[in-house]
């Protein structure tokens, strides 16, 4: 009989797959790490994995304990996933730009969503990072994996994004490319990729047109997951070798192509990786070997980037002319 144990080992092992229409002219081999097909839907169960383990290991989770966590969604569901499998309860702190479909799946897995407004400081007493310490203080029995200061992040994607890619890719990969939240998909699949091949693999981060990590100055954006208005101790710019800003127009189009074109159903962040990743794909040749990562699912944004009415009231092209009547036969 083949069975995995519990949901839990099934994290992980995600697939390559070749883009071959987007890519349309471009002579390189683009390949898309997609990871959706973690259980939690989401690159996230990785560091959920590894930042319960550890904390299990340290003695700072105890048994019956509470996980409060500051999170956009997806590394609550990793964190709630493996929590509820291991007996712990979940609080999570989201800021009020999430989605509502994405507090619901957090729900969904039992744990407990405390909102918070986008539109203030990071110091700001109602900052998602400021409610989620007070939680911390006030629960007993309380660990905050504090994903964006938490080592094992990028150390997770160090022992099995990473090594995942050399090992699927034969040691062929040339180009790396991934969005940065906490940075630390980059930072821990570059580090990596960059010792295992004496630096040969190129690291590029795609980042939404504003944040910092491409040179912004944190203003908003409307791309989910990605970007930051501060430095966390999870990113490490200097494995990366170029960091490209994508405006949310570019991000939402590439995001319905990938869709429409390709069948894969993904999130904003990950057509943003994609738009700087095609970028860059233009100028290599037949030798190439890029593997871009698309960290989730386009499940959670059924009411948003794929909804045209959304779309429209941004501003943002939305496929207009693609009406019943240009389909059906004359
Ligand atoms: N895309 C989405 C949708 C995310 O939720 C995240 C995690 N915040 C990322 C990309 C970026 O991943 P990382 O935190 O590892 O940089």
């Amino acid at each position: 009989m083949k069975y995995a144990e519990s949901v839990v080992d099934l994290i992980g092992n995600t697939p390559l797959v070749k883009l071959n229409r987007v890519t349309e002219g471009i002579t390189a081999t683009v390949l898309v790490k997609v990871e959706y097909l973690n259980p939690g839907g989401s690159v996230k169960d990785r560091v959920a994995l590894k930042m319960i383990t550890e904390a299990e290991k340290s003695g700072e989770l105890l048994p019956g304990g509470t996980i409060v966590e500051p999170t956009s969604g997806n590394t609550g569901v990793g964190l709630a996933l493996v929590a509820q499998q291991r007996g712990y309860k979940c609080v999570f702190v989201t800021p009020d730009k999430v989605g509502e479909e994405k507090r619901d799946v957090l729900r969904a897995y039992g744990a407990e969503v405390v909102v918070t407004p986008t539109s203030v400081s990071p110091d700001s007493p109602h900052s998602y990072y400021a409610v989620s310490d007070r939680l911390t203080a006030e629960i007993p029995g309380a660990y905050k994996p504090n994903q964006f200061f938490n080592d094992n992040g990028p150390l997770s994607h160090y022992e099995s994004t990473g090594p995942e890619i050399w090992r699927d890719t034969d040691g062929k990969v040339t180009h790396f490319v991934a969005g940065a939240g906490t940075g630390g998909t980059i930072s821990g699949a570059a580090r990596f990729l960059r010792e295992v091949s004496n630096d040969g693999v190129r690291i590029i981060a795609a980042d939404p047109e504003g944040s910092i990590y491409s040179g912004g100055t944190g203003r908003p954006y409307i791309v989910e997951g990605v970007g930051e208005d501060m430095w966390p101790g999870t990113y490490s710019p200097e494995l990366v070798h170029e960091a490209i800003a994508i405006d949310d127009a570019e991000s939402f189009a590439m995001t319905r192509r990938l869709a429409r074109e390709e069948g894969l159903l993904v999130g904003g962040s990950s057509g943003m990786a994609v738009a700087a990743g095609l970028r860059v794909a233009r100028t290599l040749g037949p030798e190439d070997v890029m593997v871009i990562l698309l960290p989730d699912s386009g499940r959670g944004y059924l009411t948003k980037v794929f909804n045209d009415t959304w779309m429209r009231d941004l501003g943002y092209d939305h496929g207009e002319g693609e009406t019943l009547a240009s389909v059906l036969p004359a």
